[in-house]
């Protein structure tokens, strides 16, 4: 019925997850009643997120071309809090609860040794090797604590990574200044992180338990 080209641009728009036929052929149909000059900025923004926003060097978060992101360059945060999260959004996420100040290190994956994702496929060499290294080794000689707050979906994956990490701190030398918390609490035993609201962000930070190692 839609002349080929309207069709194809419905079917491309349903690669986004949660866009269904009905939605995707609304959207390809607005584009269309778009005025020239608001097309024309449409464009330039989608190449533009694509091309200038790339990765934060220190947490993994989205930061506009590679610098530090938003998060890192805010010196008013707390240092001795870094979240530990899977994916770039799982900040965006945790920041929806509006309590945490800390820093947060993007794992990319959780470690999954029957899906062939090992430690190595993750950045959890860095977060050891450069940021916690780099915290004990200057800043942090008056004794103070790190806290590593743990915000994986509950899983094999989940447990897989956090068995790994209290490995890597157990072979630190400075297990003694780092506590592992994490939100289980709180949240639904399956929750979706992309659907959490803050009222429930908020109570799984503050009911964090620790996990001991
Ligand atoms: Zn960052």
């Amino acid at each position: 019925m839609l002349p080929t080209p309207i069709q194809d641009l419905s079917d491309k728009l349903r690669y986004f997850p949660g866009i269904g036929s009905r939605s995707s052929q609304k959207l390809a149909l607005d584009v269309m009643h778009l005025s020239d000059e608001k097309f024309g900025e449409l464009v330039v923004a989608l190449a533009d997120a694509r091309e200038k926003v790339g990765f934060c060097p220190k947490c993994g978060f989205f930061s506009e071309t590679e610098n530090l992101c938003a998060i890192c360059t805010n010196t008013t945060r707390n240092i001795m809090q870094i979240c530990l999260v899977e994916k770039p959004t799982d900040v965006i996420t945790m920041e929806r609860g509006q309590i945490y100040r800390g820093y947060y290190h993007v794992l990319n994956h959780l470690i999954s040794p029957l899906d062939n994702i090992f430690a190595e496929n993750t950045t959890v060499g860095r977060l050891f090797d450069v940021r916690l290294s780099g915290l004990f080794g200057e800043g942090l000689k008056g004794g103070k604590n790190v806290e590593l707050i743990l915000f994986f979906k509950a899983g094999f994956a989940s447990e897989a990574t956090t068995a790994y990490i209290k490995e890597r701190i157990t072979e630190s030398g400075f297990a003694d200044r780092i506590k592992i918390t994490r939100l289980a609490t709180g949240l639904p035993l399956y929750y979706n992180p992309d659907t959490l609201d803050q009222a429930t962000m908020a109570r799984a930070l503050e009911d964090r338990r620790e996990v001991l190692y």
